[in-house]
């Protein structure tokens, strides 16, 4: 490992500029050195003789003349068992750890190894003595919580490679050696259970990328039913301060149908961030009994830490979402905001000098963001297995604009979009996603001819209403009224849904179909009433009663009594029957 050093020729923030005089790498991780502290910083760009380099810490009481020690290496993730269930830094730091180890006031400069050396992890071998394998192909397992954690074959290596020895059933270290391959020109190379990749270069060793087309099931009704997002797929959700965006990745984080969740708490205010990681541990996994926090990995970076740090979380969580697709699991990240990580982005760029794009954005912003998505996506592994990474992106563009360029850079790379208005969450409209704004390129739960005519209906039900601001209730003709009354039920009966409520926080596929099913087929009713006082008060009362029909289980008798109760209620209303 290269190893040498340079000479801080200035500090401007967290930015240092290094003078020095052996070759350097871009993107390599240096330390500036601070008496016996070594602060964490990553290569940005090389002038000349000069290197500009971000440190990942507070740079107080660093100074002109100062050493910097260059490692040689990239900014990297930890790869092994043992990462599920806990709670990094940007940098990979186990946070719980870092507290323990240093108190309550971190001190800069310590870093802990993310994956303990001492424990032993019972490996079972599945591959044979003698078979010709490549980057990613599994060499054995190790249970992890309920994952099978696949140990592979590095992702980095080239063509193919022997298994010439494979350590037998037993317990070892992340570090003991457990296989040795030889490649085809003879050269040997001995690999334990711990991999390390680059956190900015995407992992590729799978055999093809697919088109996402399966649903990934939310359980959140407006998402699965009108605005669907695909395993694999990418999707974002801009919103104004408190519409609701970190409330609904939680209930995702909760509830989706994936093996993985990893959250990336980016830049978001530090109380949020703490509030996520007291509950977690807490929550059961609803599918299999089992704390939440077994599937979960958590990533965080609050605003309180310097700017580089939330650029490092993003790249991290997605290495670690990579990762654990290539074992052939269904992987759901969670990034907020990726707003703060723009933000970041465009701090850093402006200390660089570079010619600012769009409100002082760096140019190459969008090329970020597009890059960061592509790390998203369906994958066939060379086993044949399909897998999938499914990026979800929290926007916080300030006072609700969407026009900006965070959100519009993201706009044009992702699947589809969640767009939380400041008027809906005002009205206590939850889920906030304005039905009217949202849209999505992927397939859902529901009968495509039904989610069309819905979305139909919620477009002229809003039309109906803004023509009734100017014309009153009385100017408006009894069809259109209903057209209104009818839209209203779909919203308030459907598409908000209760996320504390133990039954109605989560909806799955059979339930979205079925409910959404009867739904349909009371928009399409011609319905008749004597005035618009009845055709009010029959639509206030059919509200009523599907909620209540929300909150039971399918499988309780009450379920198919209220369901009953609707048919009739609509029937007797209803135009010819
Ligand atoms: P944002 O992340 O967009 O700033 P939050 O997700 O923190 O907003 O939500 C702000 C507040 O709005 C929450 O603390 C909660 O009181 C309320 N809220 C948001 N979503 C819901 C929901 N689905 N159900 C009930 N209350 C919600
Ligand atoms: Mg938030």
């Amino acid at each position: 490992m290269a190893s040498h050093a340079g000479r801080i020729v200035s500090v401007s923030g967290n930015l240092l500029t290094v003078a020095f005089d052996t070759p350097v790498i871009q993107n390599e991780v240096g330390y500036a050195v601070l008496n016996d502290l070594r602060l964490k910083a990553e290569l940005i760009r090389v002038r000349g003789a000069y290197a500009d380099m971000q440190v990942f810490e507070d740079t107080t009481g660093l100074h002109v003349g100062g050493a910097v020690e260059f490692s040689g290496e990239l900014l990297t993730a930890e790869l092994g068992p043992g990462l599920l269930g806990r709670i990094f830094d940007g940098l990979q730091n186990p946070l719980p750890e870092l507290a323990e180890q240093a108190g309550f006031f971190l001190q800069r400069g310590t870093y802990l190894l993310p994956l303990d050396r001492e424990r032993h992890w019972a490996f079972t071998p599945a591959a044979e003595p003698g078979a010709w394998l490549r980057a990613g192909d599994s060499l054995g397992s190790v249970p992890e919580h309920a994952v099978a954690h696949q140990i592979m074959v590095p992702f980095g290596w080239q063509g193919r490679w022997q298994l010439e020895q494979l350590a037998p059933a037993g317990e070892y270290t992340v570090e003991e050696p457990i296989a040795t391959l030889v490649d085809e020109r003879g050269t040997r190379r001995e690999v334990g259970m711990l991999r390390r990749w680059p956190v900015k270069a995407p992992i590729r060793a799978y055999r093809e990328r697919l088109r996402p087309r399966d649903t990934l099931v939310t359980k959140v009704r407006i998402i699965d039913t009108l605005f669907p997002v695909a395993l694999g797929g990418t999707y974002c959700i801009p919103g104004p301060f408190g519409a609701g965006k970190t409330v609904l990745q939680q209930i995702t984080s909760r509830h989706a149908e994936v093996d993985i969740v990893i959250i990336a708490a980016c830049g978001e205010r530090a109380g949020e961030v703490v509030e996520t990681l007291r509950e977690f541990p807490e929550l059961t996994d609803p599918r299999t009994g089992r704390s939440l926090m077994e599937r979960t990995l958590i990533v965080v970076n609050t605003s309180s830490m310097p700017v580089a740090a939330r650029e490092a979380s993003v790249y991290t969580a997605v290495t670690l979402a990579e990762y654990y697709r290539q074992m052939g699991l269904n992987v759901l990240l969670l990034a907020d905001s990726t707003s703060r990580w723009a933000q970041a982005l465009r701090e850093i760029s402006g200390r660089l000098e570079e010619i600012p794009g769009e409100e002082a954005f760096p140019a190459y912003l969008e090329s970020v963001i597009a890059a960061f998505y592509e790390r998203g996506g369906v994958v066939r592994l060379n086993d044949g297995r399909i897998a999938s990474v499914t990026i979800g992106g929290a926007v916080s563009p300030a006072g609700g604009n969407f026009e900006e360029p965070v959100t519009q850079a993201t706009l044009k790379v992702v699947g589809a979009f969640h767009g939380l208005s400041r008027e809906r969450s005002d009205a206590r409209r939850y889920p906030a996603v304005d039905p009217l704004e949202s849209w999505s390129r992927y397939p859902g739960v529901a009968d495509v001819g039904d989610v069309h005519a819905a979305r139909e209906m919620l477009r002229a039900g809003h039309e109906v209403d803004q023509m009734m601001k100017v014309v009153g209730e009385e100017g408006t003709a009894m069809q259109d009224y209903v057209t209104y009354l009818k839209a209203e039920y779909l919203d308030a009966a459907y598409l908000q849904q209760d996320a504390f409520h133990e039954v109605d926080a989560a909806s799955g596929a059979a339930r979205q179909r079925h409910v959404f099913g009867r739904l349909s087929g009371v928009l399409r009713a011609r319905l008749d009433f004597p005035d618009k006082d009845a055709a009010r008060r029959f639509f206030q009362e059919l509200t009523q009663l599907t909620k209540e029909w929300n909150l039971v289980r399918q499988d309780e008798p009450a379920f198919d009594e209220i369901e009953g109760r609707i048919a009739a209620k609509v029937e007797g209303v209803t135009v010819g029957a």
